[in-house]
């Protein structure tokens, strides 16, 4: 499939927080077949999620009803070394070197239980990145068959662009909230969308803040945007998806709810058509002033 032709679902699910929603497999098992009747058919895993068991959580779900690996898109992540009881490293680095990368790919398919991910992201960038010898891994692990698609999570425009000229990249993983907004004015998601690249989203809801938060800005943009919900007939986890999904980027949000009422709340915002003044409304109460 060449980079133009993929596509995720339009709402990704996820997994970052698995390990913590105590599940049973044969709940795993239930959940899986839930989002993907719900239309979420792509689930962002990363190698270090869950302190490293979060993939096989899932892949252990995958084991148990092996049908439903060609139901999904599988997406993983790489390239950051986290301590761990069982990884003593003395602090946390990035990695990009071709036998890190390769390690950690291996290992995804494996506590995955599959012969392929559809997307490998390079989770975070890498100073020490060598660019053409990591395009070089890219190609030898699609060559094998491993990985059919490769992207990068919370690069910089010219990080972007840097490896892109070596390798075809199909996304930017990027965060984007109404209480985090850097993305809209670092140059990320205009570089998205000048080559026609849909990023991702991580933390549409703030990681919970949105919901939780009592610093000043969590405490006005909420106060904000339960009026604009209420006037929707919408919740508020809907309508702060439907606010990153109005970006002209056409981003893939990623909720990352364990709650199959939370994953129906993330895909209800597709049917939202968001005013310009409201979404507008709720970027000046993130800010806290208006727009110059
Ligand atoms: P999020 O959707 O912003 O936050 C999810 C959290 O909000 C969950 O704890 C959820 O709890 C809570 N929540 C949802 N609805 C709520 C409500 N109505 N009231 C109170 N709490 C509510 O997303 P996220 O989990 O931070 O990130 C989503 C995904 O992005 C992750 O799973 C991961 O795949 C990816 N990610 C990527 C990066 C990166 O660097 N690339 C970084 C972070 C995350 P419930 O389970 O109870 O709904």
């Amino acid at each position: 499939m060449s980079p133009a032709s993929f596509a995720l679902s339009p709402i990704v699910a996820g997994l970052w927080r698995i390990t913590s929603w105590n599940l049973s497999v044969a709940e795993r098992v239930r959940w899986i077949e839930q989002a993907l009747e719900l239309g979420i058919r792509s689930f962002d895993h990363a190698d270090i999620y869950g302190d490293y068991q979060a993939e096989a959580a899932f892949g252990e779900a995958l084991k148990a009803a092996p049908a439903l690996r060609q139901r999904m898109q599988l997406v993983s992540k790489c390239g950051i070394r986290l301590r761990s009881a069982q990884r003593p490293y003395r602090i946390n680095y990035y990695d990009t070197c071709a036998t890190y990368v390769r390690a950690q790919v291996e290992q995804s398919l494996r506590n995955l239980h599959t012969e392929q991910l559809d997307l490998v992201l390079i989770h975070r960038p890498d100073y020490l990145m060598d660019a053409a010898g990591l395009a070089d891994t890219f190609a030898t692990l699609t060559r094998e068959g491993k990985v059919a698609h490769w992207g990068v999570s919370n690069h910089s425009a010219s990080q972007f662009a840097l490896l892109q000229q070596h390798h075809p990249l199909v996304t930017n993983q990027l965060e984007l909230s109404p209480l985090h907004m850097a993305a809209l004015d670092n140059g990320t998601l205009d570089q998205a969308q000048q080559l026609g690249l849909r990023p991702m989203i991580w933390s549409p809801l703030g990681g919970g803040r949105l919901f939780t938060g009592d610093d000043e800005q969590a405490v006005r943009v909420r106060a904000e945007m339960t009026s604009i919900a209420n006037r929707y007939g919408i919740s508020l986890a809907t309508l702060a998806f439907a606010w990153v999904l109005r970006h002209p980027s056409r981003p893939h949000p990623i909720t990352g709810s364990g709650r199959i009422d939370g994953l129906r709340e993330a895909v209800a915002a597709l049917d939202v058509p968001l005013d310009a003044e409201d979404w507008y409304a709720i970027w000046t109460a993130s800010k806290g002033h208006p727009v110059p």
